[in-house]
């Protein structure tokens, strides 16, 4: 994972893709290009070789035998595995490139494609290096994205502010458990603000059920009366 991005001699891609000549083809193109390719044929395989082993990409196809490179790429995510992923996807594929995104990956191309241009997508992505990306917070049907910094109820986007994202994303990362007022104000409000008022609080918890309760019909953040706030799931 930290090989130079200058010298890519040294630079470890694991290409898993079960169409045997597309996959060896990608491997002569690429190491053309200077990687060093290892291949895998399906789903299983190259999850287990993405773990085990010590790569500074994974180029993977989307429908491969024994599990989706979705599913790859989730499950990689989900084990807090940053490695750069760029996925391969068909014209006509069952997928849109945009899952291949939510679900964690850096980039796509779609096949056909050159290897020059797939080398020169593999330096971006190694020049951008490692970088977490949190999975996606779920409470029914809203969900809230930490790196990109989108909210969504079902498939509408919803605009917040800074201070309404961090209030939710806080309040998401607890759903279903009882809030304290003062606990969002430490968590949410810089202590350096000064602000002392846990009306501050209810007055932002109105703000963000304007927004992600009130136009859908929905109860999500309920008030525990003397206890604080609870996220609850409501929709979807
Ligand atoms: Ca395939």
């Amino acid at each position: 994972m930290t090989a130079g991005v200058g010298e890519t001699g040294g630079v470890r891609v694991l290409v898993v893709e079960d169409e045997r000549r597309l996959a060896a083809a990608v491997k002569r193109g690429l190491e053309a290009e200077g990687f060093v390719v290892d291949l895998a044929h399906d789903g299983v395989t190259g999850l287990h070789l993405a773990r085990e082993g010590a790569y500074d990409s994974v180029v993977l196809d989307i429908m491969l035998p024994g599990l989706s490179g979705y599913r790859v790429c989730q499950e990689l995510r989900a084990a807090e595995n940053w490695v750069p992923v760029l996925v391969l996807s068909a014209k006509d594929g069952e997928y849109d490139q945009a899952d291949a995104l939510d679900l964690g990956a850096d980039d796509y191309l779609t096949k056909p494609f050159s290897y020059v241009v797939l080398a020169a997508r593999l330096r971006a992505l190694l020049r951008r290096g490692v970088v977490p990306r949190p999975p996606v917070l779920r409470c029914g049907d809203l969900s809230l994205d930490p790196a990109s910094r989108e909210v969504r109820r079902g498939a509408a986007p919803v605009s917040l502010t800074a201070r309404e994202f961090a209030l939710l994303e806080f309040l998401m990362r607890q759903a279903g458990s009882v809030v304290s007022k003062a606990d969002l104000l430490s968590h949410v409000w810089d202590s350096a603000d000064d602000i002392a008022d846990l009306n501050v609080v209810e007055v932002y918890v109105g703000y963000l059920r304007k927004k992600i309760d009130v136009p859908f019909g929905r109860r999500t953040v309920q008030t525990v009366r003397g206890a604080g706030y609870r996220l609850a799931a409501d929709g979807g």
